[in-house]
């Protein structure tokens, strides 16, 4: 018999917030991303670390040392201050008995903060979204003064890429609806609600973005 890898949650096992008991035949299934695996961190990173690694070029090729700023801001916001803000509203988030996610995007981030259904406030909206422009546009800030225009086009598209397949292939699978990028349908939205008696009375009243 195969054993549940230790690396991901169980994909047999239901979420421990989640009310039904198993999840064959569940409807919500192929719709939405209950549980992760390799393939889907491998996925994300593929389109994930090209826009860093070439944003991180562009800073060396004027002065490694910024590189140290740009590697702590990003550490600190996806380590830490992303995951207060947006995952902690994130039913993977209110996983029991682990202390580091284990999701296709900030896999192996504490779990420091407590888990808050429910949608963000504007507070949080505010910091997610600061903290995405202080990224992405550290790196940019480089490849223009460093008038690196070959690398800043690949910086661009392969940004634009990144936001393109995450909002076509992950934000419309992804099951924390708090967060502003989330595009999962409403009646998917309904479906896992059924399941999800916590998550469904803390969106009780609140408008689905
Ligand atoms: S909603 Fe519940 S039963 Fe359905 S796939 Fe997700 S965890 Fe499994
Ligand atoms: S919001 Fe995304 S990155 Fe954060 S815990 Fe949920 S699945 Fe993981």
């Amino acid at each position: 018999m195969r054993r549940p890898s230790t690396l991901f949650l169980d994909p047999q096992k239901p979420l421990s917030i989640c009310a039904a008991s198993t999840c064959t035949d569940c409807p919500v299934q192929d719709r939405l991303q209950c549980h992760f695996g390799g393939k889907d961190l491998s996925r994300f990173f593929l389109i994930a670390f090209p826009p860093f690694i070439l944003g991180g070029m562009g800073i060396t090729r004027v002065n490694a040392w910024l590189l140290i700023p740009w590697l702590a801001l990003i550490l600190g916001y996806f380590g830490l201050v992303e995951i207060r803000v947006m995952c902690s509203h994130c039913p993977h988030y209110a996983e029991p008995g682990i202390s580091t996610l284990k999701c296709w995007a900030n896999y192996g981030s504490p779990k420091l903060w407590k888990y808050r259904p429910g949608p963000m406030s504007a507070g949080e909206n505010i910091v997610f979204f600061a903290g995405w422009i202080l990224i992405a546009g550290y790196p940019l800030a480089f490849l223009v003064i460093g008038m690196q225009w070959l690398l800043l086009a690949l910086f661009a598209l392969l940004t634009a890429e990144l936001a393109v397949v995450m909002r076509l292939r992950l934000c419309n699978r992804c099951m924390n609806f708090a967060c502003p990028f989330n595009r999962v349908e409403q009646s998917v939205r309904a479906a896992f609600f059924t399941r999800n008696p916590t998550v469904a009375g803390a969106w009780e009243g609140e408008k689905l973005s």
